[in-house]
C-alpha cells in the first residue's frame, strides 16, 4: 500500500478524536433519532432523520478520508448504485453497463431504467477497451468484474468516455478505496457495497457513493433525501466498527489470496483460474498499474457442477454463501445464479484465517473427488 494510503488508514482510526470533549466516549455512540429539537430551523445541525443524522455522518467521515471525496451513505450497495444512476440519467439517456458485472445492476437497469426511456447497452468488460462511447450519457464500469475478474483500464476508459461527453460511474466494491482509486483515475462517481469487505463481518448491508463534483454529489444526496433510502443508525455503527479494521483485514486477505491463487493454479484439478495478481493472468499488467493490491477474490473452474459442489461442501473452511469480503473464507458456484460462467466455476473469497490451515482444508477437499 502506498504511503498516502497508509496515512489515510492511520488517520481513520483517529478521526473522531479531534472533536472529543472531556468525558466523551472514545467509541462512536449510536444515535437512534428520527426527530431533533427544532425551535427554529436555521442553524440546526440536524433537522429530520431522513435528511441526515450523526451515526451515518461518522461513517461518511471515515469513507471521505479513504476516498478523498464527499461520500453519501446508503442502506445497501444497490441503494447507492440506484442513487448514482437516478441522479445522472434521464429519459433518452444512453447508459453503458458491463454484461459480465454484478447482475443486479443489469436487472435494475432492464426492469426500471428501460421503462423510463433510458437506452441500456450491455458490453463485456474486455470490450470497453475499444467500444465507441459516442452518444453515451453514462459509462458505468466495474473492475475487476464480479464474478469473472476481468479488468479494464479505468484511466483510459474514463478519458474516452469524457471525450464522448459521458460521465463515468465506477463500482469499486471488489477492491475498496484502499486497493483501487477510480476517482484518481478519472471516474466522476464511485459506488460501492460496503456490505462486503468494509463492513466485513457478514452482518450488515451498507453502501456509499463518493464524488468530488459538488453538484453531482448534491444530486445524489437529494436522491437519498427524496427517495428515502436512508441507512439505520445501528447499521451505520456496525459499518463504522468494521471499517476500523479494514486495512488490517485486507492485508491478510490479499496476501493469503496471492499464495492460494498460485497453489490452486498449479493444482491438476483446477482450470482457468483468474486472479489479477498472477503474472500469468491476462489482466496482470493493468492490475499492477492501477491497483494497490490484487484483492481477495479468486475465480476458477473444476471439472463439473458436481465436482464444484463437492469441493465447496467438503472444505470445512469455506462457508457456502453468496457475497464476499467477510472474515471467513466463502465460496459459491456462480452458475446457480445464471451468471454466464462454466457450471464448475467457483468464486472464492479469501478470509482472514491463517493461511496454512486454510490451504490444508482446500487441498484436502480437492483430493476428495
Ligand atoms: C454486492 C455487490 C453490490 C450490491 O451490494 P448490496 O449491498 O448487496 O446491495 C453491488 N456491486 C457489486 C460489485 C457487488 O459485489
Amino acid at each position: 500500500m502506498s504511503h498516502s494510503m497508509q496515512d489515510r488508514a492511520a488517520a481513520l482510526l483517529h478521526h473522531r478524536a479531534a472533536g472529543l470533549k472531556k468525558g466523551d466516549p472514545i467509541s462512536l455512540p449510536i444515535v437512534p433519532a428520527a426527530t431533533f429539537h427544532l425551535p427554529e430551523v436555521a442553524g440546526a445541525a440536524h433537522i429530520y432523520g431522513r435528511n441526515g443524522m450523526a451515526t451515518w455522518e461518522a461513517v461518511e467521515d471515515q469513507l471521505a478520508l479513504l476516498e478523498d471525496a464527499a461520500c453519501v451513505s446508503f442502506p445497501s450497495g444497490m441503494a447507492a448504485i440506484s442513487a448514482a444512476l437516478f441522479a445522472t440519467l434521464k429519459a433518452g439517456s444512453r447508459l453503458i453497463i458491463p454484461a459480465d458485472g454484478y447482475y443486479v445492476t443489469r436487472v435494475l437497469s432492464a426492469g426500471f431504467l428501460v421503462p423510463f426511456g433510458v437506452e441500456v447497452v450491455e458490453i463485456a468488460t474486455r470490450d470497453y477497451a475499444d467500444f465507441d462511447f459516442s452518444g453515451a450519457s453514462v459509462v458505468y464500469l466495474e473492475t475487476p468484474s464480479n464474478p469473472g475478474l476481468d479488468v479494464m483500464d479505468i484511466a483510459e476508459v474514463s478519458a474516452r468516455a469524457h471525450a464522448a461527453g459521458a460521465l463515468v460511474i465506477a463500482d469499486n466494491t471488489t477492491m475498496t478505496p484502499l486497493l483501487q482509486r477510480p476517482l484518481d483515475l478519472g471516474a466522476d462517481l464511485v459506488v460501492a457495497a460496503d456490505t462486503k469487505a468494509p463492513a466485513g463481518h457478514s452482518d450488515v448491508l451498507f453502501g456509499h457513493v463518493a464524488g468530488r463534483d459538488a453538484a453531482l454529489i448534491g444530486r445524489v444526496r437529494d436522491w437519498r433525501r427524496l427517495s428515502g433510502a436512508v441507512p439505520g443508525p445501528f447499521e451505520a455503527w456496525q459499518v463504522h466498527r468494521g471499517i476500523e479494521t479494514l486495512e488490517l483485514r485486507l492485508e491478510r486477505m490479499c496476501r493469503s489470496a496471492g499464495v492460494i491463487a498460485e497453489r490452486l493454479a498449479a493444482h491438476p484439478k483446477v482450470r482457468h483460474l483468474r486472479y489479477p495478481g498472477l503474472a500469468s493472468d491476462p489482466s496482470y499488467a493493468i492490475s499492477k498499474r492501477q491497483m494497490a493490491g490484487f484483492g481477495f477474490l479468486i475465480g476458477f473452474e473444476l471439472d463439473s457442477e458436481v465436482a464444484a459442489e463437492k469441493f465447496l461442501s467438503d472444505c470445512g473452511y469455506i462457508v457456502q454463501s453468496t457475497s464476499f469480503g467477510g472474515t471467513h473464507s466463502s465460496g459459491e458456484r456462480r452458475a446457480r445464479w445464471g451468471d454466464k460462467v462454466a457450471p464448475g466455476f467457483i468464486r472464492l473469497s479469501v478470509g482472514i484465517e491463517p493461511l496454512e490451515p486454510l490451504w490444508a482444508a482446500m487441498q484436502a477437499a480437492l483430493t476428495d473427488f
